[in-house]
């Protein structure tokens, strides 16, 4: 058997630890004679799996009492409506941050419920950076304040919080959570699809302040309220019970294996400088996002040449780098570093670069 690396944005890598320990346990899950999938999910052996995946992610991200945490279906997307549903509520306005696809795609969809104000945009630079904030421009009103906290996309990633005093504020933290320390009482709501960094796709996490957990409007489907889903401990119906099984696998290794998030972080930190200063001193590849505003977890680069970029995407494919190739919106490359991706992996990646760089330049 031989594993690629593979730098997908997400579906993405998972620890090789968790992918072994699932296949131990595929057809006895600890005594039970089953899978997790073949699981009641009202069984007492399937509610200790998701209490313990609670409880390892408000250890590991210190989240604070005060807050739920919700395990729910239809992807960070449905959150883009599911938000204003249930936020939007009091003067059905909301400010926002638009720093990508992803922004604007909760944008679009905030906008079916009331005004969206775009305090500001990165849209003149292909969202290549994180635009300075003026507090001046916010509104006071403002139901909520909305960010993408990291651009999977176009990687950028916000290094500082706006500050939005008494404004909730709501991060789509998809591509970002679990990867860095976060102060979760700095934000209303965090939401995150969970094939980045978290497990496989199908489960989306949400961390809600308790207090903005009010009900919907009585024509909401009642799948879209999160009183509902808060109040049966996401057991309203079935949650994604297997990716929340494979969700709790990631948070022990995360947390016995790596040694927590601090540890994740600075194992992060050094996985990407060693791109990022491979990029800045390369004669032939640079990366497209400013300094300031680059994301640990998802780097693009160009040679400048589309046909270079193609050749470079033709030749990493057959080396086993997998999914090294740009959003289509962006094009060039883009590698995905998640926390699954191990320091071996980047550092392979960077001396086939290298070596492509010395080939094809002259
Ligand atoms: C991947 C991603 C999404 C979309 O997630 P789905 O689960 O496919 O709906 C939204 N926001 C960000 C930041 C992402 O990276």
């Amino acid at each position: 058997m031989s594993r690629i690396y593979n730098f997908s944005a997400g579906p993405s890598m998972l620890p090789e630890a968790v992918l072994k320990r699932a296949a131990d346990e595929m057809l006895d899950c600890n005594g039970s004679g089953q899978s997790v999938m073949e699981m009641s999910h009202r069984s007492k052996e399937y509610q200790a799996i998701i209490d313990e995946c609670e409880s390892l992610l408000r250890e590991v991200l210190s989240i604070p009492d005060n807050y739920k945490v919700l395990f729910l279906q239809g992807g960070a997307s449905s959150q883009f409506a599911m938000i204003p549903l249930n936020l939007m509520k009091k003067n059905k306005k909301i400010d926002l941050v638009l720093t990508g696809q992803w922004a604007k795609k909760a944008k679009s969809e905030a906008e079916k419920y009331g005004e969206v104000n775009v305090v500001a945009s990165s849209a003149d630079k292909t969202f290549s950076y994180i635009p300075k904030l003026d507090p001046s421009t916010f509104s006071k009103d403002a139901d909520y304040f909305y960010i993408c906290l990291n651009n999977t996309i176009y990687g950028t990633h916000f290094d500082t919080l706006p500050d939005t005093g008494d404004i909730p504020l709501v991060a789509d933290v998809s591509s970002c959570i679990l990867s860095e320390p976060m102060d979760i009482s700095k934000f209303g709501l965090l939401f995150a699809g969970a094939q980045k960094n978290m497990g496989p796709a199908g489960l989306t996490v949400v961390i809600i302040r308790e207090d903005l957990i009010q009900g919907v409007d009585p024509t909401t489907p009642t799948m879209f309220d999160y009183k509902i889903h808060a109040d049966n401990g996401s057991m309203y119906n079935t949650p994604p019970t297997y990716a929340i099984y494979i969700c709790k696998l990631v948070l022990e290794w995360l947390k016995n294996d790596i040694g927590g998030i601090e540890k994740m972080y600075e194992l992060n930190q050094k996985k990407a400088k060693i791109l990022y200063d491979f990029l800045d001193q390369s004669k032939l590849f640079k990366g497209t996002v400013e300094p300031g505003s680059r994301s640990l977890m998802n780097v693009p680069f160009v040679t400048g040449d589309e046909e270079l970029d193609k050749k470079f995407i033709k030749e990493s494919i057959e080396r086993g780098f997998a999914n090294l190739k740009g959003h289509r919106t962006v094009g060039g490359m883009r590698a995905s570093i998640y926390n699954a991706m191990p320091i071996e992996g980047v550092e392979a990646l960077v001396a086939f670069m290298k070596e492509f760089e010395e080939k094809n330049t002259k």
